[in-house]
């Protein structure tokens, strides 16, 4: 990567003089090359890419941004994203971290809350977006249900029969797909805006004490699919849903539809990674078709 014009495009986006020091890599991503930049009194850290991912990265920063507006839950700062030669680039704030606490875990599940609270009058967002490296489509619909079953169940469910997993997963989640309405019986649904890829690995707490959440895959959707997610791989304390029901206290039917938020990822796990996620998106829609009827 060529840095020095990294390092320009830093300064004319902060409106700063940047003069790297160093590069160095972080380890700890899934999906991108990570590097911190390092100057002489900043860091930035660096996300790299092929050239052709740009839009990944594209919407990455507009959802660290969209994030950062709403001034409830810290993110790192987006700074600039582009191309040079053959790699796509995004840079962002560099985020000190620090030591968890039971205060911070709190402190994240209200400012969860208050971010949840910041809404729109229809699901979805103004572009698509990424789920790991999956396709995420965001083009809106007035009707939550519409969005989730076509959006993201039957989006899936396509990728995966592409994938040769035919047969039961599919007549199972066409049935799901047709009645999955009955899981929202007296539930009023409102469009908030969610970080979408909330798993442990993607919060943290910086040096100054204060959550930080980061890698988002935004859009505005049913709060519960956010919650659901901090509970499908774990990693979340007592003390951050305490906070977030404090500020926003969950619906009591949440306990049955989080099954269908997480078979979301279930199934973008499947088509990301195969094996043992087949036997566990099947489970999940037998268990939840019995719960329905
Ligand atoms: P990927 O998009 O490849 O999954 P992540 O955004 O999850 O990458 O970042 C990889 C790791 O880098 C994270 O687990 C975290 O430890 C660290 N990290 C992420 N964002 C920042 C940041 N802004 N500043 C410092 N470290 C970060």
């Amino acid at each position: 990567m060529n840095w020095d014009i990294v390092s320009e495009q830093i300064s004319n986006a902060t409106g700063s003089t940047f003069k790297i020091v160093s590069a160095h890599p972080v380890s700890g991503g899934d999906i991108n090359t990570a590097v911190r930049l390092q100057g002489r009194h900043q860091s930035y850290f660096v996300k790299l890419n092929n050239a052709a991912l740009i839009n990944m990265f594209e919407a990455e920063f507009n959802g660290l941004q969209e994030m950062a507006n709403t001034e409830t839950v810290s993110v790192p700062r987006p700074i600039v994203c582009g191309k040079i030669e053959n790699q796509a680039f995004l840079v962002l704030e560099y985020i000190e971290f620090g030591a968890a606490s039971k205060a911070a875990d709190r402190l994240l599940g209200q400012q969860l809350a208050l971010l949840h609270q910041k809404r729109q009058p229809y699901y979805g967002w103004h572009r698509d977006n990424t789920i790991g490296s999956t396709p995420q489509i965001n083009s809106p619909q007035d009707d939550w249900l519409s969005f989730w079953r076509n959006n993201r169940l039957a989006f899936q469910l396509k990728l995966a029969a592409k994938k040769g997993y035919t047969g039961r997963l599919q007549t199972l989640g066409e049935q799901l797909c047709s009645d999955m309405n009955a899981l929202f019986a007296g539930y009023t649904i409102q469009a908030s805006l969610i970080h979408g890829d909330l798993w442990a690995g993607n919060a943290a707490v910086d040096s100054q004490g204060q959550p930080v959440i980061f890698d988002p895959a935004c859009y505005y959707g049913d709060r519960e699919a956010d919650i659901a997610m901090t509970e499908l791989f774990g990693g979340f304390s007592q003390d951050f849903y305490a906070g977030y029901q404090q500020v926003w206290p969950l619906d009591d039917g949440y306990k049955t539809r989080k099954n269908l938020y997480n078979l979301y990822h279930i199934l973008n796990h499947l088509n990301l990674f195969g094996g043992g996620y087949l036997r566990q998106a099947e489970n999940r829609m037998v268990q939840l078709i019995a719960e329905m009827t």
